[in-house]
């Protein structure tokens, strides 16, 4: 804890002081500000946003504490204001001297992959024998590393950390922030990572982190990795492999069918353990963490023990259909007040009735039952539901602040007493510890999926959105194309998304999409390229206010009638001019006429001009799409001259923002790519596939050669086969074109080609030689592992028609990572 004069102290800076208040939280994100008079807000720039531009919500929320960059001006009545040259420097600063204040141990994690899975499961191994503070969830990056550093205080004894970069310089600044004393390297993957050359790079940045270590953990059957330690390290190496000289020496891997034994030796002892995993994968990430326990002196009985209780580490939220139309969160990856925030930040984006349900908090005060009492009110949380004794006690205080709360002993208690019907039409956040059984709970809530569903990961498509906004040159806007139901994926949750992400525009292709998304709070300016030709329609336009865009004359005309009937003035329209792909707007002859018509009088006002590319992802036709450009440009400066005034141009879609750059003007429109579709050939960007289809297993049957499947005998089986009878057909988006194997699905880790005619419901798959595979079991149709790109191919389409083309009765499953 700190006030805000040591802070001013510390960073040695320029201040407006008024009350040297107590800082206990850093704040980066306007949305996580759960107990604003205790909170230092940070107005970093990131990428994405300057948050310069919300120090005045930040403010009106209560928060008295700011650091911003020295030209920053803003009235702030009676807030501690401190200048800095760099507010992100500012952050690492304190961190860094906040962690010199102790002196136990440090672990530092890095490495490609396994770093928070790692960081959980020594958690668990040591959680017993150590009060431990950790990175909370995967906060491993210039901003994570400092708020996850700030978490430590003097009664934790260890502290475990996990540090992540994309680029050069970055461990340097991790490694300053974290002082590791203790290291760990995951491992090194093979994949090329954006921003460096090679993998010898990559890891030589990564050692970075382990200057000062007395101690580096690491697997050495790697060669490289085994010579670069050896070479960049001078302090003690703890190796793991397969080499009789690694200090930790793996003698025998065994597996077996739901876990995999290992023959160990270590100081010329051996002895065997049972891993609850046989993925390589986790048997590593295990290895690592038996290394680091063994190494700690846990005796090798107690981790034969622990070992067993590792889990998955489960790292996204996910929302998941419930009963009685409710949603449903289960977050048990863990119980901390930080991943509680995250959490009810998470749920408070649900538009529907809000229901918290947690356990009692594990090793927690007094002030912490306060504290969740009073971000469960600042959420708005509808009802509450405390399961616990300490709950319990604590029965009149958390009433008076939120009256709509249940009392249970215990999960056994709640579920004697559960009654579904008292759930309807809500969101349902369960959170609880791990003693705490509430494995026993959730399944009261799930809606098994029997059918298929759409999975849109909106983190994926944050990120594919910044991707692009990265290729924007300085001051082009960004005008998002939410149209077909957002490509498939729903439009009201996307156009949140990109609301929150500050796209400048939406557009849809009608207005009752529109109306939609306004209805759901969405304030953003909307286009809307086909508006019905009648009053109905204009009514909705306006009293919503719509921007139509307009290209035809008699679009024109009826409109700028209807707004003289109501009276209406210098209304917003977007003029398309047709350039090439002749499908709707106004041609070069046309511009004389429109501009008369517009200035005879001021209904309405061109907020832009525009056209759309037929090629731009074409190589072979850039010269067509130059043409395009010019012929824009010709048309929008004849109206500029003729009307007098300016207006935004804009004519790139998502190929051609990468493909022209030169061809971004006032305002680009990204459509596809949002989802992590790169329609142009040469793949420049790294986006990620945000989109994926899954399905689940019917029925599983064992079927002789010469035997048919499907309508018409058409599948005829070569050989015994398995056959899987998957929920989704035709009528979902499933194409026919896929039937007799020339489309597959995915099913455990391999390919099942389709057998026979796709049905309108339902697909009969070929699972032979394929193990482990259930009724009930999930199907991915497209995702990361079988890209929709493969899909149209065999479909014979592109992927827009596949994304569109998923029946409305899929549903709609939105994770964030
Ligand atoms: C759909 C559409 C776009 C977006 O195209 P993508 O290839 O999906 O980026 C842009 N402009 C107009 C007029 C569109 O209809």
């Amino acid at each position: 804890m700190y006030s805000i004069q040591q802070i001013k102290e510390m960073l040695g800076c320029r201040a407006i002081m008024h009350t040297n208040n107590i800082i206990k939280h850093l704040s980066t994100d306007s949305r996580r500000i759960s107990f604003p008079h205790e909170s230092l807000f940070f107005a970093l720039h990131t990428a994405n946003r300057d948050g310069h531009n919300f120090v005045e919500d930040v403010y009106q929320l209560g928060v008295r504490n700011f650091i911003v960059e020295k030209n920053y001006t803003a009235n702030l009545p009676g807030a501690n204001v401190l200048f800095v040259d760099n507010t992100l420097d500012a952050l690492q600063k304190i961190a860094a001297q906040h962690r010199q204040s102790f002196r136990y141990p440090v672990i530092g994690i890095t490495g490609s992959n396994g770093k928070t899975i790692v960081k959980e499961w020594l958690y668990t191994l040591l959680s017993e024998d150590y009060d431990i503070v950790r990175s909370p969830r995967s906060y491993n990056s210039q901003i994570g590393v400092p708020l996850s550093v700030w978490e430590m205080n003097s009664e934790n004894d260890l502290a475990i950390i996990e540090a992540g970069i994309s680029k050069k310089e970055e461990m340097d600044k991790l490694e300053k922030i974290i002082y590791p004393t203790i290291g760990i390297l995951t491992n090194i993957g093979e994949a090329h990572e954006n921003n460096f050359s090679s993998k010898k790079e990559k890891l030589s940045e990564k050692l970075r982190l382990f200057r000062q270590c007395r101690i580096v953990f690491a697997h050495t059957d790697d060669a490289l990795a085994s010579t670069m330690l050896a070479e960049t390290l001078t302090c003690e190496i703890f190796s793991i492999g397969t080499k009789a000289s690694c200090t930790l020496r793996v003698k025998e891997i065994k597996q077996q069918d739901s876990f995999t034994e290992i023959a160990l030796v270590y100081q010329n002892a051996c002895f065997k353990i049972h891993i609850p995993f046989t993925d390589d994968a986790s048997l590593h990430n295990a290895l690592m963490c038996i290394a680091v326990a063994l190494n700690f002196g846990l005796p090798v009985g107690k981790i034969i023990e622990r070992i067993l209780l590792l889990q998955p580490v489960e790292m996204r939220m996910q929302v998941l259909p419930g009963i009685n139309n409710c949603i449903f969160i289960n977050d048990s990856y863990s119980f901390d007040l930080q991943s509680l925030s995250i959490a009810l930040d998470f749920l408070s984006k649900q538009p529907l009735t809000k229901t918290v349900i947690l356990s009692d908090i594990p090793d927690a005060a007094d002030s912490d039952y306060t504290a969740v009492t009073e971000m469960l009110k600042a959420r708005h949380i509808n009802r509450f539901i405390a399961i616990g004794q300490e709950w319990q006690s604590r029965k009149n205080i958390v009433q008076d602040a939120l009256n709509l709360t249940t009392f249970y002993t215990s999960a056994k208690d709640f579920t004697n007493h559960f009654n579904s019907q008292a759930y309807a039409n809500e969101a349902i956040l369960i959170k609880g510890a791990r003693s705490f059984l509430f494995e026993t709970i959730v399944p009261l809530f799930e809606k098994k999926i029997h059918s298929t569903f759409l999975e849109v990961n909106l983190s994926a498509i944050a990120h594919n959105l910044k991707a692009y906004k990265e290729n924007l040159s300085a001051g082009t806007r960004l005008m998002a194309m939410v149209k077909a139901f957002g490509y498939g994926s729903g439009s009201l949750e996307v156009a949140s998304l990109l609301q929150y992400n500050h796209v400048d525009y939406l557009t849809v292709a009608y207005t009752d999409e529109a109306v939609e998304l306004r209805d759901a709070g969405i304030h953003l300016p909307v286009m809307i390229m086909n508006i019905d030709d009648d009053e109905d329609a204009f009514q909705k336009i306006v009293t919503y206010n719509l921007e139509p865009e307009i290209y035809s004359f008699k679009i024109l005309d009826s409109f700028i009638s209807f707004l003289r009937r109501e009276g209406l003035q210098q209304y917003p329209v977007h003029i398309k001019i047709d350039t090439g792909m002749h499908r709707l707007g106004f041609e070069k002859q046309d511009i004389g006429r429109i501009t008369a018509i517009l200035n005879a009088g001021r209904e309405v006002v061109i907020k832009s001009v525009f056209s759309h590319l037929v090629a731009s992802e074409d190589e072979q036709e850039d010269a067509f799409t130059a043409q395009q450009a010019a012929l824009l440009n010709e048309c929008a400066d004849l109206i500029q001259q003729n009307t007098g005034y300016t207006f935004l141009r804009h004519i790139s879609n998502s190929a051609g923002i990468i493909q022209h750059p030169e061809l971004q003007m006032d305002m680009v429109r990204l459509g596809i790519g949002l989802y992590g579709i790169d329609s142009t050939n040469n793949k420049k960007l790294l986006l990620e596939p945000a989109i994926a289809l899954k399905t689940t297993i019917a029925q599983i049957r064992h079927l002789k050669a010469n035997e048919s499947v499907g309508y018409n005998r058409k599948g005829i089986l070569q050989r015994d086969s398995v056959i899987a009878t998957i929920r989704i057909g035709y009528a979902d988006g499933f194409k026919r074109k896929m039937s007799n194997g020339t489309g597959a699905v995915f099913i455990n880790g391999k390919l099942a080609p389709v057998v026979g005619i796709v049905c309108m419901d339902m697909t009969m798959v070929d699972i032979t030689g394929i193990d482990n595979v259930h009724e009930g079991d999930v199907v991915e149709i497209f995702g990361s592992n079988l890209p929709i790109e493969k899909l149209a191919s065999w479909c014979e389409t592109n992927t827009y028609e596949i994304l569109t083309g998923i029946g409305r009765r899929v549903k709609r499953v939105y994770v964030e990572d």
